[in-house]
């Protein structure tokens, strides 16, 4: 069988460039090392820019809306804040990714389950060697995740690795308890670059922290700390594993001869949220769309998508990095600030529901975007403020 494209690795990133690369009448081939439905490392949290992406609604894996969130700053003096409407949705991934590896397969996309890719060699097209079968296209899509191989057998550089975050279930065979059904948790300034989370699902919930990863020693104890905190007894934890979260370097490549990187593969992770299902769906689809094109084009030009991504998601990415330094800088403040401004609140909200990016909010900002920016370029590179952030760039890389 001749395809016109491969997809490595089917998350929300691959499963969805595969989907709508099929849609534009391409022969798809979507290779995964694992079958599905596959669990992955992640909080589960799909925030509506998301689900706005997708051309299909999402309900059937949405287990919690969540309308409100429950703050403490280092486990202390908690307070919760409600919006009047949807903030975000709670799935679990091993449902969510079967799902939209389904309506890949429904576009015509098919699926190769449990072939690991182990070397991809481009001589004029573009050969894929996995477990059980070798393949060939004329371009692949590497959406392979932060562990994935694409980028490396491409001889690309990887993306930067510098937080790490862990996670894991607490059951509840009786419900999840009423206070947490509508409602997830945020614990901030107890981990530099990062921060605690409990997020309700079906008949669960997931805990969590995540931060810069020269600190993971010290996630373990936090983590019981966080869910002893919220009530919960630590040693009731399931299923804990931990994954990195890889964060691009602004200008690092995303193409190489004929092969696309998507979604973590990129390390289009979000610097402050630490969410990257938008960004992988984001990517997948301008990934279809460049591929697409490519193929009709003679020259198989892929820098469209570089250049895209760039304009589309750059901004984004290096606009959360400087806000992230700002956070780190004083998060008391932050969370105090929280507490008492139901402006900081509203502007909160615009950005968890993606009625606002981080770049419009700098917009709006005006001035002071320049003081966020100065004081996150210092924060990178001058010791005393590095030192206190806690920024990698001082501590180890
Ligand atoms: C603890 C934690 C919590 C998180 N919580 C959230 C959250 O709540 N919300 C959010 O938006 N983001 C969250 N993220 C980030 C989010 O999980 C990722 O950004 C997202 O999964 C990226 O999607 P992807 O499609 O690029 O890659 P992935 O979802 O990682 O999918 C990669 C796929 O490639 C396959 N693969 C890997 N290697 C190979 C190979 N050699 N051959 C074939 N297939 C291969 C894998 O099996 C997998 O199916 C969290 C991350 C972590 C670590």
């Amino acid at each position: 069988m001749k395809y016109d494209l491969i997809v490595v690795g089917g998350g929300p990133g691959g499963s969805t460039a595969a989907r709508e690369a099929a849609a534009g009448g391409a022969r798809v081939l979507l290779l995964d090392k694992a079958a599905f439905p596959r669990d992955k490392p992640c909080g589960g949290g799909v925030n509506l820019r998301s689900a706005r992406l997708l051309p299909f609604d999402l309900s059937p894996v949405v287990e919690r809306v969540i309308t409100g969130v429950h703050f403490s700053h280092r486990t202390r003096r908690p307070f919760t804040r409600r919006y009047p409407g949807v903030l975000t949705y709670m799935t679990q991934r091993a449902r969510l990714d079967a799902f939209l590896v389904e309506q890949a397969i429904a576009a015509g996309v098919e699926l190769r389950e449990r072939e690991p890719v182990r070397a991809i060699e481009t001589n004029g097209a573009v050969t894929v060697r996995a477990r059980a079968g070798t393949y060939t296209a004329p371009l692949v899509i590497g959406a392979d995740g932060a562990n994935g191989v694409t980028a490396r057998l491409a001889g690309m550089p990887a993306p930067r690795d510098l937080a790490v975050a862990i996670e894991g279930n607490i059951r509840f065979p009786g419900g999840v308890p009423e206070l947490w059904r509508e409602t997830l948790a945020l614990d901030l300034g107890d981990i530099p670059g990062g921060y605690g989370w409990l997020f309700p699902k079906g008949d669960h919930v997931n805990v969590g922290v995540g931060g810069w990863k020269y600190l993971t020693g010290s996630f373990r104890p936090k983590l019981d700390a966080l869910t002893r905190a919220y009530g919960l007894d630590p040693a009731a934890i399931t299923d804990l594993r931990g994954h990195h979260l890889p964060v691009r370097r602004p200008g690092a490549p995303v193409t190489h001869g004929r092969l696309l990187l998507a979604g973590d593969a990129a390390g289009l992770v979000d610097p402050l949220s630490g969410e990257g299902i938008y960004a992988a769906i984001a990517s997948g689809q301008m990934a279809a769309r460049h591929a697409l094109a490519a193929m009709d084009s003679p020259t198989l030009d892929l820098t469209g998508y570089a250049r895209e991504l760039e304009r589309v998601l750059g901004p984004e990415l290096a606009d959360s990095s400087a806000l992230q330094d700002i956070f780190n800088l004083m998060p008391p403040v932050y969370v105090e600030l929280l507490r008492r401004s139901p402006q900081l609140w509203h502007w909160l909200c615009r950005i968890i529901r993606g009625d606002e990016t981080y770049s419009t909010l700098m917009r709006r900002a005006g001035p002071f975007a320049l003081l966020i920016n100065s004081a996150s370029w210092l924060s990178r590179n001058s010791p005393l403020l590095g030192r206190r952030t806690g920024h990698p760039a001082w501590f180890g890389r």
